[in-house]
């Protein structure tokens, strides 16, 4: 008995169907004697039509009438949803994002949170009503509409919880947890019963998108429990929680991909001081976050400054870069669309040498060339050839066995 707070994504709302059955779940549980609070995404690929609508009217549209058109998708979905509920003779309201209270900052199309004012929701679950909030959306203090970036509806539902100092928040998707890879890529992925926040966070940031990095992010600051499970089936998910310092840490706990990269190189630029300074500032400046880099000392004292940024940050980047020409003094500015990212994640590579050896040996025999490495101390990451992903993922789960993993 409690107050839960539920994620329901956009395959779990895809059809008039599966919204009806998703509005008997959410009855379900109240009857049950809780408060239900449900966030949800838009309806199945309803994201990406909008996107499509967007592109085929303007070659770049304005950012916040993108979030306009965009966060229409979860107002269709929510309205939806409670229409099922009611028909059911249950009690409950849709809000929007600004009717829920929530307020980001004014980064059109992946604004960040700043605060959730839960008077409103509040007010109707005391009137036993069911409450229905829209995900991936908020209004600024100006009163404009964002968005969180794609697949933000977990942030939205991790942030609600926090805010009314939930029991439980439940994120029900597609697939019944979380698995040391993606299962439409590895078909023996295993299903992780536990995972501590910073894994979690690791392999979400990395490109397991069965969750959204700031989701963790939230959830472990506010030290928010979370499980991800199945909306179509009953088993139990993926509990995400803080670590057992007791338990043995796994090697590795998960292989990721990123296939959302780019990778900018400028050529010739001179080997002085400041100049690093002077365009990750600038980058930074223009709220672009830069991955990987690697510097090479070339020639003449001239330097190579290569770095990945995400393919939504391309364009603004290499503008940048561009207009910086004068400055910076370089030769040639190249870039490459064809790369992907693969990661592996895991608390006790730390204290474990060798890891990262096993990783690059178990890509060289699939041959596999890695273009740029880089590590922490819970994850070693490759950028690879796009083609060859699929590949190097099952390459590295079979290297470390992961199948078999029984945690
Ligand atoms: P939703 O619409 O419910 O938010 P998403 O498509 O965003 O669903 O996330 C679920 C998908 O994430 C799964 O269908 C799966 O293909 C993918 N995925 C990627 N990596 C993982 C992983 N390590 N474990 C589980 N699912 C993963
Ligand atoms: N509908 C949004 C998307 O497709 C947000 C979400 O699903 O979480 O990215
Ligand atoms: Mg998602």
């Amino acid at each position: 008995m409690g107050l839960i707070v539920q994620k329901y994504g956009g395959t779990s709302v895809g059809t008039p169907e599966r919204i009806k059955r998703v509005a008997q779940r959410i009855i379900q549980r109240k009857k049950a004697g809780n408060q239900l609070v449900a966030t949800v995404s838009a309806m199945g690929d309803r994201t990406d039509q909008l996107v499509n609508l967007a592109n085929q009217v303007s070659d770049n549209p304005p950012q916040r009438e993108y979030d306009m058109l965009l966060s229409t998708g979860e107002q269709e979905s929510v309205a939806l949803l409670a229409m099922a509920i009611n028909s059911l003779g249950e009690e409950v309201v849709s809000l929007t994002g600004s009717q829920a209270g929530i307020t980001t900052n004014d980064l059109h199309t992946k604004a960040e949170i700043l605060n959730i004012n839960p008077e409103r929701i509040e007010t109707e679950l005391a009137e036993d009503k069911i409450v229905i909030i829209a995900g991936f959306q908020g209004m600024t203090n100006k009163g404009d509409i964002t968005t969180l970036g794609r697949g933000g509806s977990d942030t939205t539902a991790v942030a609600i919880a926090t805010s009314l100092r939930a029991d439980l928040c439940e994120i029900y998707t597609d697939v019944d947890g979380v698995y040391t890879a993606d299962p439409r890529i590895v078909e023996d992925a295993a299903k992780i019963k536990e995972i501590s926040y910073d894994e979690m966070l690791e392999l979400a940031s990395l490109g397991a998108n069965v969750l959204h990095p700031r989701s963790v992010e939230i959830a472990k600051d506010n030290k928010i429990e979370l499980m991800v499970k199945s909306s179509f089936c009953c088993i139990p998910g993926t509990y995400i929680k803080e670590e057992n310092k007791l338990e043995d840490k796994l090697l590795v706990s998960g292989v990721t991909c990123d296939k959302d990269q780019v990778k900018l190189s400028l050529i010739g630029v001179p080997d002085q001081p400041g100049i690093a300074s002077n365009i990750f500032t600038k980058l930074a400046k223009s709220c672009i976050n830069v991955d990987m880099i690697i510097q090479n000392v070339d020639y003449d004292e001239l330097n190579d400054i290569t770095f990945t940024v995400s393919k939504d940050d391309f364009l603004a980047a290499k503008e940048i870069l561009e207009s910086m020409e004068d400055d910076l003094d370089y030769t040639e500015l190249k870039s490459d669309d064809t790369l992907s990212k693969v990661s592996i994640v895991g608390a006790g590579m730390v204290t474990n040498p060798g890891v990262a050896a096993r990783m690059f040996t178990a890509l060289g025999a699939n041959d596999v060339n890695i273009e740029m490495i880089s590590t922490s101390e819970i994850k070693v990451s490759c950028l690879i050839n796009a083609e060859d992903s699929d590949r190097a993922i099952r390459a590295i789960h079979q290297e470390f066995n992961l199948s078999e993993q029984d945690d």
